[in-house]
């Protein structure tokens, strides 16, 4: 039987390969009719036997290109139309916007093929890409995904690129970005001051001077590198010295997974990760040998990736096992994207710059994941993963989410999609001010939607807890920081109704006024209600108390000894001056500018002073992660602590655990065992509070969110402790446990309280 069908596709569907994949099918099947791109989805006739449609429709979805991703389809049956043959027609705009944008893609095997091949007319060149590789998010500047709207406009094709982009059976039939050297962008060097350097190959030029030690500013897919040879000590210290004055961890790339495991254990999730598209950062545990000690100092990793583009490949073909690529950035700031920005931005940091003519529109970090035993989990979510949507378990009204303060990112939910943004990260600078602007209209444009309400974090001092009063939306929704955690973690598991949330987290505005950040809560989407926390204790000096740790290990040690505290501090040489001691007493006893909190991460803080790892930090969470390192080299036992009932809530008071680290490093007992104590011990306990939430609430169901949950440690270990009782635990995947999601958990609790009063 003769029939006509129009099938309208949703989610990334376009600048993936989609419409010649189609094309390719409907001749395989002998139908007649056409694809076309529209805003809402791309639109595909067929005619033909009615018989050869339904497999026509099957094998769309078996054997959908590698990136693509349907979200919808909907059909209508038509009239017969005699049409003969099948076509690819131009885009139409219309006003329903359900095309997703994809993210950026890592050069495919083919491409990577022609660029080493010296008989193809793209040998060596460093724009290489198809319709199943390239830039994608990096380079729009509007919707629909056409060359027109992206920053290779200016680059008119050659003739040979033309006839590959309209030929629908080209692979690079409307690549978006398609280029060769003919017509294409191309690459250049500069010194400090901006004079091109005369080479006839940049690349290779590149190569020597960073062979030579010098440190080069690489731009990338979504924003510059800093880059110089892992291997040499000095050229890493330098640009450590240059660039940060403190001790975060520096990416390193190399070529293959044979390098990778030179220099870091990679087990297969992790092989496979790192081989994926998407190209993230995988934090690797550390193998002594090649790589300078400057890379990551006091953390039990790495942070490795592969070559993600065609640039990256030639820089890493022959000369080097590893080149730190870290972004390009100052302390606090967003990461360099244009030219002439990144030749001011890093002026006395950067030696040379290896600069192009593509422009990158949207910037866009390297993404990071870990891989506990429950498999990959971001740590940050940016390239190869942004702007891909997390599909939620039912449709909300639209919410724009403005996120925390730090490592924030911006969501809009619209219908049972979440879009996020890229990593915009800490709000502190006027740089990274504008842009979370920038996001924010980013993700209205590629999203095509205006929300009405905006969902912000409940910390009245939040440059986003401002802003979203100023943006002038029909309504704001406020959401304490830890319940949008937990709630952004059920959100990607598709977890709905009320559960047991654990978050465990630096600090976050709770709502009577003190500094959470150790909490058990009884929630849903919409609200919760805190069963318990961590005993509060002091933070002397506040925001100084999160740069310096000696001030926590204080505060706990008095809370934890009462009077003897002073000698217990002095045995354990946390000030260098004993002076120090009483001026310190009356800021906790007088409470000058020292609010209470509950704040795990703050206690990892004191724990890492009180053994002894450091008395000052460079970043958040240096402390902590160095403790778990620490903890990494032995065994451990369950500490003391108690459950204590308050009111209508139990009360974890982890002070009889101060109490034995501070007496055991007294007494000389290793301080790797007293690190991996500590760790076993909030193992239990996290287990026992959990657990009789669980008996005298009936629930069965526990979620983990909250920075300290990037510890391995400790998730690991309580996932296990508490699967092990029988309880489903949900932990992250797709969203970052830190604050980068933040912004999924206010969309989505926002979202739930204007749909329960409607
Ligand atoms: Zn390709
Ligand atoms: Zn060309
Ligand atoms: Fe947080």
């Amino acid at each position: 039987m003769l029939k006509r069908v129009r099938f309208l596709f949703t989610g990334i569907v376009q600048g993936v390969g989609f419409r010649p994949f189609i094309y390719r099918l409907a001749h395989r099947y002998s139908l007649s009719g056409f694809v076309q791109n529209r805003s809402d989805g791309v639109v595909v006739e067929v005619e033909g036997d009615a018989g050869d449609i339904e497999v026509f429709l099957e094998h769309v979805s078996q054997e959908l290109p590698l990136v693509a991703s349907v979200s919808g389809i909907r059909s209508e049956d038509l009239e017969t139309t005699g049409d003969r043959g099948f076509r690819v027609i131009t885009s139409e705009k219309t006003d329903a916007m359900e095309v997703h944008i994809s993210p950026d893609i890592a050069t495919c095997e083919k491409c990577l093929k022609e660029l080493f091949d010296p008989e193809d007319r793209r040998f060596r060149y460093a724009f290489i890409n198809c319709t199943n590789c390239g830039p994608r998010l990096t380079i729009i500047k509007d919707i629909p995904y056409d060359r027109e709207n992206t920053s290779m406009e200016c680059f008119p094709m050659c003739k040979e690129c033309s006839r590959e982009y309209s030929d629908p059976l080209d692979r690079r039939f409307h690549a978006e970005p398609n280029a060769c050297p003919e017509c294409g962008p191309q690459l250049w060097l500069l010194d400090s001051s901006g004079r091109k350097i005369d080479t006839p190959d940049p690349v290779e030029r590149a190569v020597d001077l960073i062979s030579e030690g010098y440190i080069l500013a690489i731009k990338g897919l979504g924003g510059f590198h800093l880059s110089v040879d892992a291997g040499n000590d000095e050229a890493v210290k330098r640009l450590r010295d240059r660039k940060f004055r403190e001790e975060k961890p520096l990416a390193v790339m190399v070529k293959d997974v044979t390098h990778a495991r030179l220099v870091s254990e990679v087990g297969q999730v992790e092989e496979r990760i790192l081989r994926s598209p998407e190209r993230p950062i995988v934090l690797l545990r550390k193998k002594n040998g090649i790589l300078s000690p400057y890379i990551a100092p006091g953390m039990y990793t790495y942070g490795i990736m592969l070559p993600y583009t065609p640039l990256h490949h030639l820089l890493l073909e022959k000369r080097f096992n590893a080149l730190v690529m870290t972004s390009a950035n100052h302390k606090d700031e967003p990461i360099c994207t244009g030219n002439r920005e990144a030749l001011d931005r890093l002026n006395g940091i950067a030696d040379f710059f290896l600069v192009h003519n593509r422009d990158i529109l949207v910037r866009c970090d390297d993404s990071i994941v870990f891989v506990p035993s429950s498999g990959m989990s971001l740590v940050r979510r940016s390239r190869g993963f942004s702007p891909r949507p997390i599909r939620i378990s039912e449709p909300l009204p639209g919410v724009l989410a403005l996120g925390g303060h730090m490592k924030t990112s911006v969501c809009v939910l619209k219908h049972d999609m979440a879009f996020l943004s890229p990593h915009v990260g800490d709000l502190e600078t006027p740089l990274a001010r504008d842009f979370l602007f920038k996001s924010i209209s980013l993700m209205e444009r590629i999203t095509s939607t205006r929300p009405d309400c905006v969902a912000s974090d409940l910390h009245p001092d939040y440059y986003s807890t401002r802003l979203a009063q100023k943006l002038g939306r029909r309504r704001v929704v406020q959401v304490q920081h830890h319940h949008a955690h937990i709630v952004s973690c059920m959100a990607e598991n598709m977890v709905s109704g009320s559960v047991i949330g654990i978050a465990m987290d630096g600090t976050g505005y709770g709502t009577d006024g003190a500094v959470w950040g150790g909490e058990f809560l009884l929630c849903d989407e919409a609200s919760f209600q805190r069963a318990g926390h961590i005993g509060y204790f002091v933070l002397p000096g506040g925001e100084r108390a999160v740069k310096e740790p000696w001030r926590v290990a204080l505060s706990l040690l008095r809370e934890a000894f009462g009077r003897s505290w002073k000698e217990i501090a002095t045995g354990l040489s946390l000030v260098e001056d004993s002076s120090l001691l009483p001026v310190l007493e009356a800021v906790i006893e007088r409470r000058i500018n020292s609010p209470q909190t509950s704040s795990l991460g703050r206690l990892f803080d004191g724990i890492a002073a009180i053994v002894g790892l450091r008395r000052k930090v460079s970043f958040e969470g240096q402390a902590a992660m160095e403790l778990e390192a620490l903890a990494r080299l032995s065994e451990g036992i369950e500490l003391g602590y108690g459950i204590v009932s308050q009111g209508d809530k139990l009360i974890l008071d982890l002070l009889p655990t101060v109490r034995e680290i501070a007496k055991g490093m007294l007494e000389g007992i290793p301080r790797e065992f007293l690190a991996r104590s500590f760790h076993e011990t909030l193992i239990s306990a996290f287990a026992d509070m959990a657990l009789s939430l669980a008996a005298s609430t009936g629930l069965g169901r526990v979620v983990l969110s909250g920075g300290c949950f990037q510890n391995r440690i400790l998730v690991e270990g309580l996932m296990d402790r508490l699967t092990g009782k029988g309880v489903d635990v949900f932990f992250h995947h797709l969203i970052p446990t830190n604050d980068g999601g933040i912004s999924l958990g206010q969309a989505v609790c926002a979202g739930y309280r204007i749909k329960n009063k409607a």
